[in-house]
């Protein structure tokens, strides 16, 4: 095997991590490796006992320079002043055939010294349940870290439901930089190290930006894409703290996440989120909270303190029209409408409000949309017709309606009950369920397998998701 390292992150002040190498574990089995993401990273691999190896964390691949990184965070709105990686490792960063720099991260690869009371350590049900959300997600167009490679350590780890088979995932991301990681400096009053950091985000990923300012208007920007997206597709991420808000924008930490079967704008999933601070609905709120706490990590780079804060207010004080705005650009292609205009709103609304009354699955309803299905998915019909009778005088005579829906619609989702049952059977060791869904949301836009689409029986249905 040969990694193609291009390290960046470990050449920043020794301040910004920890240098440690994964704890070894008894024995390492390839459970899933990612192909075609080895091949965009430029990655020579033949030998699964080797990648078992090296994302087992037992040996440490060459060129690699192993590290824990240092952030801090709010979490459910409290700020704790030191997280970081307790239990991941960034081996170090590739740049893909792509031209795009990754970062290679191993996740459960044991503690660190930012692991407080944790193990580092990881079960199986989580590792398998990011690599087949974070990839579905990837298959639908939304940003997202990826994942190269599952493990399975051959070690027993403890958590509430009691003994569980550890593993270890790879995960691959355009960076680990978090908000908590400007928030540590800021907090500190670190100024150099904020600056610092500042300027190797900028390169990183937004190399346009002109300063700090920039650097906010484009992460707001991103953000906001972002969870319109996952809302476009019914997707709660579950614990949207500000260490787990990228500033590439990508979607990170797939712990309580869920997608909806049922539409209800204050669908709660996390076991831990007992007051819905980051319910489907409260996610675009959560977002500008987020960014103001970016804000105002990054004005203490600036003497002028006042004008700083003035121009970072209005910056993030633009971000709901941004999200209303892209809320709109997705939701109204979802009803087939490309160009929406203002009064859409008012009828996508209105078609939510029908879906959440009745308790409609929110994916299979959109993907009926414009069939004659459609009103089987209501239980309301007269209500669904006069709905569809605005909608079909709104879309006439419109060219792409069809194609344009047929993109923003996926037919398959990761539904939490078909997660629920690959988990059962991985951790009998019946690999194949993980392997079929795998198979199917990799075309999730395409019609493949009919089962997969069907909402949980009255017996299947998880009402709860873990951080694991
Ligand atoms: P999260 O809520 O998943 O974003 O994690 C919050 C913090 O807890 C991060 O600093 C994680 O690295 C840390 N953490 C989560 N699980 C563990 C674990 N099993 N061992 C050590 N640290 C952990
Ligand atoms: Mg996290
Ligand atoms: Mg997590």
């Amino acid at each position: 095997m040969r990694i193609p390292f291009d390290n960046s992150y470990a050449n920043l002040p020794e301040s910004f991590y920890s240098r440690l190498k994964p704890t070894s574990v008894s024995s390492p089995n390839l459970l899933a490796f990612n192909d075609k993401l080895a091949d965009l990273l430029d990655i020579e691999q033949n030998d699964p006992a080797e990648l078992a190896t090296a994302f087992g964390g037992n040996s440490i691949p060459q060129g690699a320079a192993p590290l824990a990184q240092l952030y801090a965070g709010h979490q459910f709105g409290s700020y704790n002043p030191q997280l970081g990686d307790g239990r991941a490792i960034l081996l170090g960063e590739v740049i893909g055939t792509d031209g795009i720099r990754r970062d290679i991260q191993l996740k459960g690869s044991g503690p660190t010294p930012y692991s407080r009371m944790g193990d580092g350590r990881a079960w199986l049900g989580p590792v398998l349940r990011e690599y087949v959300v974070s990839e579905a997600m990837h298959a639908l167009g939304i940003p997202s870290t990826r994942a190269l490679a599952a493990v399975s350590t051959g070690e027993q780890i403890w958590r509430e439901q009691g003994a569980l088979p550890g593993a270890i995932l790879t995960r691959v991301a355009q960076s680990h930089l978090r908000v908590g990681t400007f928030q540590v400096f800021a907090h500190r009053g670190e100024v150099e190290n904020l600056r610092i950091l500042t300027n190797y985000a900028i390169e990183r990923h937004y190399p346009d930006a002109t300063g700090p300012m920039d650097l906010l208007r484009a992460v707001c920007a991103a953000q906001a894409d972002l969870v319109t997206h996952w809302m476009s597709v019914g997707f709660i991420h579950g614990v949207m703290n500000t260490d787990n808000c990228t500033i590439s924008g990508e979607t990170i930490d797939y712990g309580p996440c869920a997608f909806m079967d049922a539409f209800h704008q204050n669908r709660v999933f996390s076991s831990i989120d007992s007051q819905g601070r980051y319910a489907f609905g409260a996610q675009p709120g959560i977002a500008v909270w987020n960014m103001a706490q970016l804000a105002t990590s990054l004005v203490q780079l600036f003497d002028d303190r006042d004008a700083a804060v003035e121009e970072a207010t209005e910056i993030v004080h633009a971000m709901p029209k941004l999200l209303e705005e892209n809320w709109l650009k997705r939701f109204a292609a979802k009803i087939g409408i490309s160009a929406p205009e203002k009064g859409d709103t008012e009828l996508i609304e209105e078609l939510l409000g029908l879906m959440q009354t009745d308790g409609a699955d929110f994916t299979n309803s959109f993907r009926a949309l414009g069939r004659k299905a459609a009103r089987d998915q209501f239980t309301n019909r007269d209500a669904f017709e006069h709905w569809h009778g605005k909608w079909q005088s709104r879309i006439k005579g419109l060219p792409d309606t069809q194609p344009v829906m047929q993109a923003a619609n996926p037919a398959l989702i990761p539904r939490n009950h078909r997660i629920e049952q690959m988990i059962e059977a991985a951790v009998a060791g019946d690999m194949a369920p993980f392997e079929r869904l795998m198979r199917a949301l990799a075309t999730p836009y395409v019609e493949t397998d009919a089962d997969l689409s069907h909402p949980p029986s009255a017996q299947e249905i998880v009402p709860a998701t873990f951080c694991g």
